[in-house]
């Protein structure tokens, strides 16, 4: 065990245990030993729990259909959460202990879950606002059973809300925290438990306003909340538990020989994350390097596992392309004209368009001749993206400076990451070289600020197949590309 000496002498461990990793008894179980075994090894230990796996899911589906007129869904959902929980709680819990009162707890939840629900039917409206304070039941739930199992072990355990400890503003879905206050907010309330020697388990995901209103952190945004609180806390690590053994060449669901990466630089997972590794959070890197503090994601079912460490060590483990991601349900873009050239801030005023919309940009490219602009966003958002993007251009439409606005659906983003790319000449050929010997034609292509990526757009028929193929000839065979290439 790492042996950390800091100048008031106590060590800091926050562990973040994901939706599969707190998703059945057996797996409630198997966190509760790895936290039984930590507690043992650290002066604080703090636990931040996600809802049970899918529980986010059905919450979420239970708002919206009732938002559509649909009475009988969220009510069924309702059961189907009872009967989630329920397995859980009678199964853990000794009937003698707290069985009874998280039962109770379980049960007051639900209510209010279908009370809401109801007012949305009711009004045919689902608000940001509401969708938040709905998609909070599962980590609340999940946090109680969590800690009162811990009791049940022994440990000294007490389940927190989140909505006491990160203040945010009012982004609902995507709240930003406001970290001075929110620093204020765990010291106060976090002290006194770790003076009494207690473990925390607090809610991941959710926050809320100033004035007590909750909002979340966005999905899979648990990972975020652990990274939050970790840097207010000034901790050793931070580790995410998860169902696989940390950070891999690819998603394993969808190249079955994806291997584990034992070292990532906070760059690379950024990079990893933000193109769709959906094994952390994008947004739970920002806060650690910031402070430097070392992330481990690790698997809860294999814990003698290593699983990855990330840190700003980038040049420990030298390796040109380290991991292929996936990003799918996109469109592309293009804003097209002989004309665009001669016209002043069309860029500009093309992505202010696109911004009105509240659309996020995945990926953009620009021909050099000017001639053309292209970018990535998800296809929900194009109709009303091309609808705000005309509405601007009307006038360089009318007079043929630009003679298309138009999207091509179906693209997906196939990004290969590694911070061997900046200083391996040629990677991009590579990489091209592999997907054109399968016959997979590449639509556009952009390199990250970074240099850590190369991110290409694909055809969604061509998406698995080209993942599959940079990940066989251009990851887990480097030096024989390599080889190749130096003797053409
Ligand atoms: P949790 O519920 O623990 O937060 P997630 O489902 O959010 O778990 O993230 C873990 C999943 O991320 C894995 O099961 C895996 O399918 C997926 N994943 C995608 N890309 C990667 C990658 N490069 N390495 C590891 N897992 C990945
Ligand atoms: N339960 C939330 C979600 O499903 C947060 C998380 O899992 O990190 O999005
Ligand atoms: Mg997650």
């Amino acid at each position: 065990m790492v042996d950390y000496e800091k100048e008031d002498g106590m060590s800091t461990l926050i562990m973040k245990f994901g939706g599969t990793s707190v998703g059945s008894v057996q797996a409630h179980a198997q966190a509760a030993e790895i936290v039984l075994e930590q507690a043992r090894e650290w002066d604080r230990l703090i636990v931040v729990v996600s809802a049970m796996s899918g529980v986010t899911d059905l919450l979420i589906e239970g708002a919206q259909t009732a938002s559509h007129g649909d009475d009988q869904t969220y009510r069924g959902i309702v059961e189907d959460l009872r009967t989630i929980h329920n397995q859980v709680v009678d199964e853990l819990l000794d009937s003698d202990g707290e069985h009874v009162h998280i039962q109770a707890s379980v049960a007051q939840y639900l209510d209010d879950f279908a009370v809401f629900c109801n007012s949305i039917h009711v009004l045919g409206e689902l608000t940001p606002r509401a969708m938040d304070a709905i998609s909070s039941f599962g980590e609340r739930i999940n946090a109680r059973i969590l800690a009162a199992y811990l009791r049940q072990q022994g440990l000294h355990s007490k389940a927190v809300d989140s909505t006491e400890l990160i203040i945010t503003d009012d982004k609902f879905q995507k709240a930003v925290p406001l970290m001075d206050l929110t620093r204020n907010h765990i010291e106060r309330l976090l002290t006194p438990l770790f003076e009494q020697g207690v473990v925390p388990v607090i809610t991941g995901f959710i926050a809320a306003t100033e004035d007590g209103v909750t909002t979340t952190l966005g999905r899979g945004g648990s990972d975020y909340s652990a990274s939050i609180i970790g840097v207010c806390l000034e901790a050793d690590e931070v580790w995410i538990w998860t169902d696989v053994d940390g950070v891999m060449t690819s998603d394993p669901k969808i190249v079955p020989k994806a291997k584990s990466l034992p070292l990532l630089s906070y760059n690379e997972v950024s990079e990893l994350a933000y193109f769709g590794a959906k094994v952390v959070h994008p947004r739970t890197i920002q806060p650690v390097v910031e402070h430097g503090i070392p992330l481990r994601v690790k698997n809860t079912t294999n814990p003698t596992h290593p699983g990855t460490l990330i840190d700003q060590n980038p040049e420990k483990v030298k390796s040109t392309v380290k991991a292929v991601t996936l990003i799918e349900g996109l469109s592309m873009v293009n804003v097209e004209g002989r004309g665009m050239m001669g016209v002043p801030g069309i860029a500009a005023r093309t992505f202010a368009a696109v911004a009105s919309q509240g659309a996020s940009v995945l990926m953009i490219t620009q021909a050099s001749s000017e001639q053309s602009i292209s970018f990535l966003l998800p296809v929900e958002t194009v109709e009303s993206v091309l609808h705000a993007l005309k509405e601007e251009m009307t006038l360089e439409l009318a007079r043929r400076d630009i003679e298309k606005i138009w999207a091509r659906d179906g693209v997906v983003i196939v990004t290969a990451v590694g911070a061997g790319l900046r200083e391996t000449p040629g990677v991009g050929a590579r990489i091209f070289g592999a997907l054109a010997e399968v016959g997979i034609n590449v639509i556009a292509v952009a390199q990250g600020s970074s240099e850590c990526s190369i991110s290409l757009a694909i055809a969604a028929k061509d998406a698995v197949r080209a993942v599959r193929q940079i990940h066989e000839d251009v990851i887990l065979n480097p030096g024989v590309y390599l080889y190749k290439s130096r003797e053409e």
